[in-house]
């Protein structure tokens, strides 16, 4: 009876990369009640408290329902002016208007977009189509370059190719579950609960460690928690590989590594990503006196005792002066024997030394947990699985570090094998399926292609229907350099797509200032006003997941598509719908002359080129890149397949007008069916197979390559995936080519394993342990880490309008040490600053809780914009990916 006249339809949860299938009821045009889909195989009927809370995001009291600019009291826009509705017709008037400033001032990369791993697939098309084939600007990023772009990195360089090779029945298939830098019990907490299944039903055999550098919930099953001191993860992976190389041999798979391993190295002084204020504008007090200089550039830092062992072998000693270059050194080849000079300093006692992180803990005690560790990894016909998410990859040295994790593996033998694998999570819904598959990433095109590579922007130009030139071989404008371009003054035009990118960046106010203070104009799409909104100039109201079609790829390589249940609230409107608007705006002569880049390359004119190709001067984006002849056929009035409610496309009784003024038809599902085939096809015949979009409105999720209907569990094993059976090199087949792509434009510094006899090898990387940029010093005594909680998800604005998340979470704590508390003259319960070199935030100290900190270390989440800690983090980031460590840097603490 409760139920009566209730829709259910499956669907996804957006709240994490685990990818759990739900339910979703509607009634009445409104989303009525979620709940776990018993037939999705990753969660088999169950959600965690934030899928079960699903339903209750859309309906916010402060839901954003009409787009609002910034204007004065004559309704003339003002960057100083207060937010006031406008419509949507004069929005993109707006928006075109600074696009093509922009472009004329600074050329297409003065047009930036933060993009999202929370982008649906059909967005992510949109978006990067009209970014890179439209503006021809290679200025857009995800929010993803925070979350795994370390992982991205260590898998093009291992395997010359992206995303895990093993799968979620991995956990039920193993005997040894280690956790590193991975608190799965909040962030993956399906997956934990399956864990937690594996781990009770054989708890003898089953082992489960975590290394952490606090206590967390994922202590709470482990057999053995290793707490150690923040960036040493470096040197207990080769902590474990010195045990297998010196102490163990026998436990080495040599048919595996002479068959399908090679060894390599790689100068060690490429510095980090960060800068530092450039001399005048620290005389005008313009900016904070930490960051203004590119990677590596005149770094220099003095080798310090902790890691002159690890630096002997490439010739370092303590008190050298290294003087960092900038990143995009090649690696090159070494022999097993290097490679186990390499690990020589890696003995039990110098590991122990440097990386135990609780000093309460005695040094023996926490050896005899690291060579339980090691032997657990070695142990003869003992299955591992090494999980990790953001305590690895932001980091540092998050690449390297992603590197060593496979060495492990590889060593023993144990990679791709049901049950046994080194497998890197996501965080977001689909930083798989978006952010990399559709390749939203700057340097990236669909099917891992690579924006650098001359034949792949070839591909992509005839699919596109574009001319050949159109596509900007000068990229690598990340995340980091979009907003370093703001703060330059280079970018003049951004827009905040499907993330709170102002709120989640590390050193925020710095970077909030500059958006703010230069000459921009700064948009912000949204579904509740979180700080990216406050800063931006215009915001626009989104629909939210239910109210669009979409897809979305998970951790384990799983595609998982829905249909539109309900009409957004208000005016908002889906992403894919605002980039398919607004291309109605640019013509080729507006968006395709010539163009001089800053590092002087010119982008030759493409319009001669267009009108021999048919379009003409006039001819819009819209027509060329979502209305082509492919387009049309998707754009059709009449939908294309059965069985659809295809709500959006049947007319709109909300009367939104669209970007030419004119009541809005939509094209709904058609456009979203249009763009995934398109998407799709970049993959097929290229180990990135997927299935039609109907299969998947049929199916919960395929896992790819999806080759004659069939998904892939394994892959690079013969046995399970058909590209490493083609290749026909035995048992197993690292079959990633994308090396050789790199070498060619990418400065990613991998070698071609496609040449010199190495076809079908992944490689073993000699990388060391190297101090961070920022350490506890007298003045900022406490190591500071960062993440999430279990209740909301990222900076909250939609978990946050759940009363019953927020009544379970209402405020982001300061976990700390009771004796660190009381050091500082704190007690449980007080206000504290938080302060570092950047900035300061309030926070209420918690010397209980969920989270135990070792002496010497906070712990503050980032989802409370009220305690806003990203304006203390360091915005240091991994030269090779330019991910943000977010996990560590010095503050002080002090009462308020
Ligand atoms: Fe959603 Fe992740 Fe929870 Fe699954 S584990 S219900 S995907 S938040």
């Amino acid at each position: 009876q409760a139920e009566s006249g209730w829709r259910w339809d499956k669907s996804v949860c957006r709240f994490c990369g685990t990818g759990c299938g739900i339910m979703v009821a509607t009634k009445e045009g409104k989303i009525v009640a979620v709940k776990g889909d018993p037939a999705a195989p990753v969660n088999r009927g169950l959600n965690c408290i934030k899928g079960y809370f699903n339903a209750k995001i859309m309906y916010g009291a402060d839901r954003l329902t009409q787009p609002l600019l910034r204007t004065n009291d004559k309704g003339e826009f003002d960057k100083n002016g207060k937010f006031r509705p406008i419509s949507w017709e004069r929005a993109f008037d707006e928006m075109e208007k600074n696009i093509k400033r922009a472009l004329k001032e600074s050329g297409p990369e003065g047009v930036g977009v933060f993009a999202s791993g929370q982008y649906t697939i059909m967005e992510g098309c949109a978006a990067q189509k009209m970014m890179k084939g439209g503006f021809r600007s290679n200025a857009i990023d995800p929010n993803a370059r925070h979350c795994m772009a370390s992982a991205v990195v260590g898998f093009y360089q291992t395997f010359g190719i992206d995303e895990p090779a093993g799968c979620y029945d991995d956990i039920e298939l193993t005997d040894t579950i280690v956790t590193w830098g991975a608190n799965m019990a909040e962030m993956h907490p399906i997956l934990w609960s399956r864990v937690s299944d594996r781990k009770l039903t054989a708890p003898e055999r089953v082992k489960v460690i975590n290394l952490s550098t606090y206590t967390h919930r994922g202590s709470d099953l482990s057999d053995t928690e290793i707490i150690f001191s923040p960036s040493t993860d470096l040197a207990i992976f080769n902590y474990i590989a010195r045990e297998i190389v010196y102490n163990h041999p026998e436990a080495i798979d040599w048919d595996f590594v002479n068959k399908y391993i090679v060894f390599a190295s790689q100068p060690v002084n490429i510095g980090y990503g960060m800068r530092r204020s450039d001399e005048k504008s620290i005389k005008e007090g313009k900016y904070s006196a930490l960051e203004m200089e590119t990677v590596g550039k005149e770094m220099k830092t003095i080798v310090s005792a902790k890691e002159a062992p690890s630096l002997e072998p490439f010739g370092y000693k303590e008190g050298d002066v290294m003087e960092h270059k900038p990143a995009g050194l090649k690696h090159w080849e070494i022999s097993f024997e290097e490679y186990k000079k390499f690990l020589a300093p890696y003995t039990l006692d110098y590991v122990a030394k440097i990386s135990k992180g609780n000093p309460d803990e005695s040094l023996e005690s926490y050896k005899a947990k690291l060579q339980e560790l090691a032997n657990l990894y070695i142990e003869k016909d003992r299955k591992v699985v090494s999980f990790w998410t953001m305590g690895m990859n932001q980091h540092i040295r998050g690449t390297w570090v992603n590197t060593l994790a496979y060495n492990i593996h590889f060593l023993l033998g144990k990679q791709s094998k049901p049950g046994s694998g080194a497998f890197s999570l996501t965080g977001q819904p689909s930083a798989c399926g978006t952010a990399r598959e559709v390749g939203t990433f700057t340097h990236r095109l669909p099917a891992d292609m690579m924006t650098a590579n001359p034949k792949h922007r070839q591909v992509v130009e005839n699919v596109w229907k574009i001319p050949e030139g159109t596509l900007n071989p000068v990229g690598n404008q990340h995340i980091m350099k979009i907003f370093r371009d703001i703060e330059d003054g280079v970018v003049k035009f951004a827009w905040v797509n499907v993330c709170n990118i102002f709120h989640t960046t590390a050193n925020a106010n710095h970077w909030i200032k500059a958006a703010r203070e230069m000459d921009n104009f700064i948009v912000c799409s949204d579904a509740y006003p979180g700080i990216s909104a406050k800063v931006a100039d215009l915001i626009l109201p989104s629909a939210m997941i239910y109210e669009k079609w979409g897809g979305y790829g998970n951790a384990e390589r799983r595609t998982q598509l829905w249909k539109q249940q309900v009409l957004p609230v208000g005016q908002a409107m889906s992403d894919t719908w605002q980039w398919v608007e607004l291309s109605k705006r640019f013509t080729v002569k507006d968006a395709w002359g010539e163009y001089t880049l800053r590092g002087g390359q010119k982008l030759e004119s493409m319009i001669d080129k267009a009108k021999a190709m048919g379009y003409t001067e006039d001819t819009t984006m819209f027509e060329i890149l979502f209305g082509n002849e492919r387009a049309k056929k998707f754009s059709a009035n009449d939908p294309v397949g059965e069985g659809y409610d295809d709500t959006e496309s049947k007319g709109d009784s909300r009367n939104v007008l669209g970007s030419d003024g004119k009541p809005w038809k939509g094209y709904g599902f058609n456009i979203h069916k249009y763009l995934f085939e398109e998407y799709a096809y970049f993959g097929r015949g290229k180990a990135h197979d997927l299935a039609d979009f109907d299969t998947y409105h049929r199916v919960r999720g395929l896992k790819w390559p999806v080759v004659d209907g069939k998904e892939t569990q394994w892959r690079f094993n013969a046995k399970y995936d058909p590209y490493a059976r083609k290749e026909n090199s035995g048992e197993f087949a690292f079959y990633g080519t994308l090396a050789k792509a790199l070498q060619q434009g990418d400065l990613r510094g991998v070698t071609d394993t496609t040449a010199k006899g190495l076809k079908n090898k992944a490689k073993i990387f000699a990388r060391p342990y190297m101090d961070p940029p920022e350490m506890p010093d007298t003045a900022y005594p406490l190591w500071m880490c960062t993440g999430r909680v279990l209740e909301h998800w990222h900076s909250g604005t939609m978990t946050m309008r759940v009363p019953e998340l927020y009544r379970a979470v209402p405020e982001a704590l300061c976990f700390m040490r009771s004796e660190d508390a009381q050091k500082y003259g704190l007690k449980q319960g007080d206000l504290a600053w938080v302060e570092s070199r950047r900035g300061k935030v309030k926070a209420r100290v918690e010397t209980r809780g969920r989270n135990k900190t070792p002496k010497g270390l906070i712990y503050v989440p980032f989802f409370d914009e009220k305690v806003f800690i990203n304006k203390v983090c360091l915005d240091a980031t991994c030269p090779l990916s330019g991910e943000t460590d977010y996990k560590k840097c010095a503050v002080k603490i002090y009462k308020a």
